[in-house]
């Protein structure tokens, strides 16, 4: 198989991973010879360096070979798909070729797991270690952490890796066990802590390496780099019945037990031939959207997970989860803008954090009134129902009126019965 036939089927079977997805977009091609560029197919996504930097990757498996077979992926041991499987040189070449012509930025790399998870590790990690070590290349790379891999191994990775990632698959451990027998919670969240633990000792051997002075002996070599874009992890939703709060509940305790940088939502859709204990819908994407959003909340506007999801552990998909909470809790509004501490401003819907920011900043000279917002760039139709300035407080019905236009719409997405039947097209 020629190595382009081959590119062909491990890209998209990497498309799946939505750890540097960039999802969201209308769909359009350009295969009919009119136009340029594609917002489908894979191949090459798009990630965020650790400065804030929009990048290219090459985003492929090292092989679709898998000897595993987890029930809601497409290149389980059990599927009848296309298989292919890259050589070392071939993904060596293929990214330092691409590099060249400025198609891309880096490399992120995955792979099914074949013989042994360390002897798969062992491949994914030569291919950064060539790159690395015999080509000097020094853009992004993003490594799949494969489960149960050694401790030597995750290491290696961590030195070669801007960023090490280990999908956690599922919300419970229990789901886990029913869709993906041969994986193991505890194993995936072993492989997190060896990752943080790794971190952890490579900032402390950074924090107490001594200053070397004037006539000093020289100070001693810097350690060797760990990931330092940290570690991420994909959770799939809607492959199993557990509800918003439980995935929320999940992903608070990887950010606070791992430190994980990021946890990617990625909404089940139906694979061909799957089985009969997986949906036979996709979940909706606004549901992914709204998990994000919620994740937001807790990660940058100090919202617990317990208080996000209000409509029996779901979140709302007709109004983003903040503004939902603000109309479950009318007690807490309005919200004095010149008086309530930053804690409370965030939870203000419609003010962001440089929004709260820019208003605090205001207020240290003047009393911050209704003119002034505006100025702030604040979004005064969505903020003036909800918080109180010298010149204006908000009446209840204001904000039933602001949530009835904003919920104005033609058909009000709802939450997907999982097992229901597929809906016709
Ligand atoms: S181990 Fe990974 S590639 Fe293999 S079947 Fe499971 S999810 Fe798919």
């Amino acid at each position: 198989m020629d190595t382009a036939r081959k590119l062909i089927i491990l890209a998209d079977a990497a498309k799946y991973d939505a750890s540097c997805a960039s999802s969201g977009t209308s769909q359009r091609d350009s295969s009919d010879g009119r136009g340029l560029g594609s917002t489908e197919g894979a191949g090459i996504c798009h990630s965020y360096a650790p400065d804030g930097r929009c990048i290219s990757l090459l985003k492929i498996l090292l092989t679709n070979w898998c000897t595993y077979d987890c029930l809601y992926c497409v290149n389980r041991e059990s599927s009848n798909v296309p298989r292919a499987r890259f050589t070392i040189t071939e993904v060596v070449d293929l990214t330092l070729d691409f590099y060249r012509r400025n198609v891309i930025e880096g490399l992120f790399l995955s792979s099914g797991i074949v013989r042994t998870p360390d002897y798969t590790m062992e491949q994914v990690i030569e291919v950064a270690r060539r790159l690395r070590e015999e080509h000097d290349f020094r853009g992004y790379i993003h490594l799949k952490t494969i489960p149960d891999a050694s401790d030597e191994l995750v290491l290696k990775a961590g030195r070669y890796a801007d960023r090490l990632s280990v999908n956690i698959e599922l919300p419970t451990a229990d789901a886990l066990q029913a869709l993906a027998p041969e994986k193991e919670s505890a194993a995936i969240k072993r492989s997190m802590a060896r990752i943080k633990l790794q971190s952890d000792d490579h900032a402390d051997g950074l924090r107490t390496r001594p200053r070397s002075l004037p006539s000093a002996a020289a100070r001693p070599a810097r350690p060797p780099r760990f990931a330092p874009a940290g570690q991420s992890t994909q959770m799939i939703v809607g492959a199993d019945a557990s509800d918003d709060r439980q995935i929320l509940q999940t992903s608070a305790t990887l950010y606070g037990a791992y430190r994980l940088k990021r946890v990617y939502y990625s909404a089940f859709s139906p694979i061909p031939h799957s089985s009969s204990a997986l949906p036979l819908r996709a979940a909706p994407l606004l549901r992914e959207h709204r998990l994000y959003q919620a994740d937001w909340l807790m990660r940058f506007y100090g919202f617990g997970e317990d208080e996000i999801c209000t409509e029996g552990g779901m979140l709302s998909l007709d109004i983003d989860p903040k503004l939902a909470w603000a109309l479950a809790n009318p007690a807490h509004f309005p919200i004095d803008l010149n008086r309530a501490p930053k804690e409370r401003l965030l939870r203000v819907p419609g003010l962001g954090v440089q929004s709260v920011e820019r208003i605090l900043t205001a207020r240290r000279t003047r009393r911050v009134q209704r003119a002034d917002l505006d100025h702030l760039r604040v979004p005064t139709a969505k903020v003036l129902p909800f918080v109180a300035l010298p010149d204006h407080r908000p009446r209840e019905s204001d904000r039933v009126a602001w949530l009835t236009r904003s919920r104005h719409r033609a058909t009000a997405p709802a939450q997907g019965d999982l097992f229901a039947s597929p809906v016709p097209v």
